[in-house]
Parts: C-alpha cells; structure tokens; sequence
C-alpha cells in the first residue's frame, strides 16, 4: 500500500483524545462522610512480589480518573486467594520482563475470585493517605492522571463473576472517597486508547457501576458519557462502512464495503503510526494485535465538518450513518459525528 506520510496528516489533525472524554467533572465533595469502606487489599509484600527494580513514582497530585481494564487472559475457575497472588506475580513477571517496565504497571488487581492486590510498589500506602498518585504503566498518554484496575480475565463476550463485580464496586467506591473522584470520572481503557480493553461486556457495565458508587458515596447520579465506537477485526457494520469512506478521505487504500478486514487494519495503523498514536497493548492483550482497531484516537483523527451538498469519501461516510439512522443534517460537525455513530 503506497501512502504518502503528507496524506495520512492532511487536515492537520492532532490527537486529542481529551475532546472525546467531554468535560471532566468537578471533584465530590469528601471528608465529611465516609460512606465507602476500605477493602482488603494484599500488598506487595502479601503476595510475594519482586522488588521494583527502579523507583517508583509518586506524583504530588491525586489522580482525575479511576480506569478499569482487563487483564485478557483466561477466565479461570480457580477463585482462591492463592490464584489471585499467582495472577499478580505473573503480570508483574510479564511488565517487568516482558515489558522493561519497572514494577507491575496497574496500581491494582481484582481476580475473578474478588481478591484486590495491590500492583505497582506504595500504591496501596499512597492510597490510604488520598492526596498524592503513584505513577504507573496501564493507559498510554494518561499516566500521570489515571489511577488503573486490571480484573482478571476476558470480557468480550461473557461476563465478569459476581465475586470480581463486587469486589470492583467496593474498590472503585473507596479510592472516588479517598481522591473525591467523581462517578463520571469512573472509565474504561477504550475512553483514553483504542484498545478493547476493558472488553465489551464489562465497558458496557460501567454505567452501572457509575451508577452503584455514586450510591455508596451518597452523590447524585451521573448522565451516560459520550464517547467513540470501537471497531475491530470481524466487526461488518455501517459504522464500519463509515469509517472505510474517511480513510479513504485520507487517501488511503481501502475498499468501503462495510466488513471489517486485513486492509482497514493495516490502513488504521498507518494512520495512528503517522499521528504518533501512543499504542499500548494490555497485560496479557500482546497476543492480539490491535494497533490496527479504531477507537478513541482514531476518530478524532478521521472526522471532519461535512455540510449539505459537500461530496466525496467524508460526506459518504456521513451520508450512510444519517441514512441508517433515518436522520438528516445541514452540518455534521465533530459533536454530530458523535451522535450519529453512538
Ligand atoms: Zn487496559
């Protein structure tokens, strides 16, 4: 595939991936009432963990969002606590040789047996006081903003046990007390990167679990999130067929016939490639390659204002998500474009 580094940049687009996470919510307020119990969490030192083999980070900020990710690995049947230590010894082996990271990159685990473990050395110490943020290695360009859970095992078509769901409710609604982190700051791994991760089925739980700390905390409700689609290998849909006439509005050699393939992918990761997309691979999701998936950063990247009568790639792509939709617009700007492929 010849394409030219000028027209995969051609708009002059950045990647922004604040604009799609929306406006960040003003903390809660905390101190007065402490709804949320602390768990139980096994610290490095319970678990049998490795030394980090450098220092370890601690930010003199707290953290701005609690992100939810899953480990994709296998969904073991094993619920023991001892399964849940072999699980944080085996990522922090896989992040510190594997990787070259320093220590394990999540600050947290959750098994499927409902075992919290602390990841990364202090984060568990640094937690308990909730005014500062150990720095980890779990969601690429947000680092220093987010403190991350990796759950054990793989969402994408089944479920999370009812021990780990618990176990994250409880988790998640102590470190929003600690932090005074807002429900709606509560996000999956695919709001910052375009990954899978946390897996369809547990990302498309998240408002419930919005919905069930802002009860624990005793704050109101949050609105559902606006955010991109998530389009993989496989996926045939209209929102594929969309995104096939944009990478052709940037001049790339793709065939726009709504089926997700081998050339969308290569075509997508050209485009993230020339944008310098961060791309980080999950604990466990090196197996699957999906540099190539559209996401978060892709869109942003994709889109531009289509009005009435423009033609071309970008204003077909527009054209076929208005027709599915029965919907028709003057102009299809960027919070459009949002709408129509939600
Ligand atoms: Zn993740």
């Amino acid at each position: 595939m010849a394409v030219s580094r000028r027209a995969l940049l051609k708009g002059g687009f950045t990647v922004t991936a604040m604009t799609a996470l929306g406006a960040t919510a003003a903390p809660i307020a905390v101190g007065e009432v402490k709804a949320a119990a602390r768990p139980r969490i096994y610290t490095c030192a319970e678990w049998d963990a490795r030394p980090a083999s450098g220092t370890v980070t601690v930010l003199n900020r707290k953290p701005t969002y609690i992100v939810v990710h899953h480990t994709a690995g296998g969904n073991s049947s094993d619920l023991s606590l001892a399964h849940a230590f072999e699980i944080s010894r085996s990522i922090q082996d896989f992040h510190m040789d594997g990787r070259g990271w320093l220590d394990s990159g999540q600050q947290l685990t959750n098994s499927r047996g409902g075992h919290v473990t602390e990841g990364r050395h202090r984060s568990v110490e640094v937690l308990d006081r909730g005014t500062r943020h150990v720095q980890g290695a779990h969601v690429a360009d947000h680092n220093s903003e987010a403190i991350g859970i990796e759950n054990e095992g793989l969402y994408s078509s089944v479920d999370v046990t009812p021990q780990l769901w618990d176990s994250l409710v409880r988790l998640v609604a102590y470190i929003a007390q600690q932090y005074g982190i807002s429900p709606s700051n509560i996000r999956g791994h695919r709001d910052f990167n375009a990954t899978e991760c946390p897996g369809t089925v547990l990302y498309g739980r998240l408002g419930e679990l919005r919905d069930e700390v802002a009860a624990i905390l005793g704050v109101a409700p949050v609105a559902a999130q606006r955010s991109w689609p998530l389009l993989k290998p496989g996926d045939e849909s209209t929102k594929v067929l969309a995104a096939q006439h944009l990478l052709r509005d940037r001049d790339l050699d793709v065939k726009a016939d709504g089926v997700f393939g081998a050339s969308t992918f290569a075509a997508v990761r050209a485009l993230a490639g020339a944008n310098k997309v961060a791309y980080e691979p999950c604990y466990a999701s090196h197996t699957a390659d999906e540099s190539g998936f559209v996401g978060v950063t892709t869109w942003p990247l994709l889109v531009r204002d289509v009005r009435a009568g423009d033609t071309g790639e970008a204003a077909k792509a527009a054209q076929v998500l208005m027709s599915a939709r029965g919907l028709r617009y003057a102009t299809v700007d960027t919070r459009t474009w949002q709408d129509l492929l939600a």
